[in-house]
């Protein structure tokens, strides 16, 4: 099989195992996102991400020695039926986190991916990163043609929308990079920016400072004053995805497959006031879901910002 064979037998192979869309980026150093990321630190934007370094970042030969090409696909995850807050009194968790957790179906499909095509090029070797490594997955995507960075700094696939995995399969072979997305289709809009409560957004930049996802998941630390009250009047008590729930490219999205992300966890709909729980409750109900690197102290904190929200709110 010759290169473009092989390349286009990889895409084949990741759109059959459920990616919506895939596509190629040489790993050479991203070399326009240095300065960003030096005054991105140098703000202390990365405070309450310490797994950050900034030489790795831009650098993918850095995740994986001789690594050549990147693919890149957007796994989606959002499906119709699953709407954070729906039910009566429940909490508001992030559409990722619904159903099983996104390592568990998406590592062993690119580790598939990757022993299927050794079978072809047994000279080749690889590296699953899924969140596991310090990528620039979304300008990956975009130097790999999957779409550009909103204004809320995710990954949007046009009509297709932003709700989706970004997972990448380095690669020792040297294949040809698909066309880079150079145009972004934001526009006038300021949807997000407008709609996010807590301030976080500018356009194309995001301060984790302020983002409520940072304190409701990322790290234990307490809120600004200002990001606490946001949390318990918004009710997102993991993750948050307001600025995407506003943003028109979502009118339409794809969708993820009901049948592989399982059922709705009851911490979706149950009403908050009965979800303070404790580690063995909090260990069985997230058995298998991304939210297990949440701790149960960190969780009954977030729950409990948003019962004195709701307290507040209606005194
Ligand atoms: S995730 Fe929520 S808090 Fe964070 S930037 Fe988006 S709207 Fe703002
Ligand atoms: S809401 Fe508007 S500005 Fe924000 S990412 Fe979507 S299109 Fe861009």
């Amino acid at each position: 099989m010759d290169d473009i064979a092989f390349k286009e037998w990889l895409r084949a192979e990741a759109l059959s195992m459920g990616f919506a869309r895939v596509g190629f980026a040489s790993c050479e150093p991203l070399e326009g996102e240095r300065d960003h990321l030096r005054s991105w630190f140098s703000e202390g934007r990365g405070a309450h991400l310490p797994y950050l370094d900034a030489g790795a970042l831009i650098d993918p030969q850095r995740v994986m020695k001789g690594a050549k090409t990147a693919l890149v696909g957007f796994f989606p995850y959002a499906r119709p039926e699953a709407i954070p807050g729906s039910s009566p009194g429940s909490l508001k968790l992030s559409r990722y986190l619904w159903g099983t957790d996104y390592h568990i179906l998406l590592k062993p499909r690119l580790q598939k991916l990757l022993v299927m095509a050794q079978e072809w090029k047994p000279e080749v070797r690889g590296r699953v990163c899924v969140d596991t490594a310090p990528l620039m997955e979304r300008q990956m995507a975009t130097r790999a043609g999957l779409g550009w960075q909103g204004k809320h700094t995710l990954l949007i696939m046009g009509k297709e929308g932003s709700w989706g995995f970004l997972a990448v399969l380095l690669l020792t072979a040297v294949l040809l990079p698909d066309e880079p997305f150079s145009v972004e289709h934001c526009g006038n809009c300021t949807a997000c920016i407008d709609a996010c409560p807590s301030q976080a957004i500018s356009p194309f930049q995001l301060d984790p400072n302020r983002c409520m996802t940072t304190y409701t998941i990322e790290t234990e630390a307490e809120p600004p004053s200002e990001v606490a009250e946001a949390i318990g009047q918004s009710g997102w008590a993991a993750g948050c995805d307001i600025c995407q729930e506003v943003c028109p490219w979502n009118a339409s999205p794809v969708f993820g497959d009901a049948g592989l992300w399982g059922q709705l966890n009851r911490l979706h709909t149950e009403p908050a006031a009965d979800l303070r729980l404790g580690p063995s409750q909090w260990r069985s109900r997230t058995r298998r879901t991304a939210l297990r690197r949440v701790r149960d102290r960190h969780w009954r904190r977030n729950v409990d910002l948003i019962l004195a929200g709701r307290t507040n709110g209606s005194t």
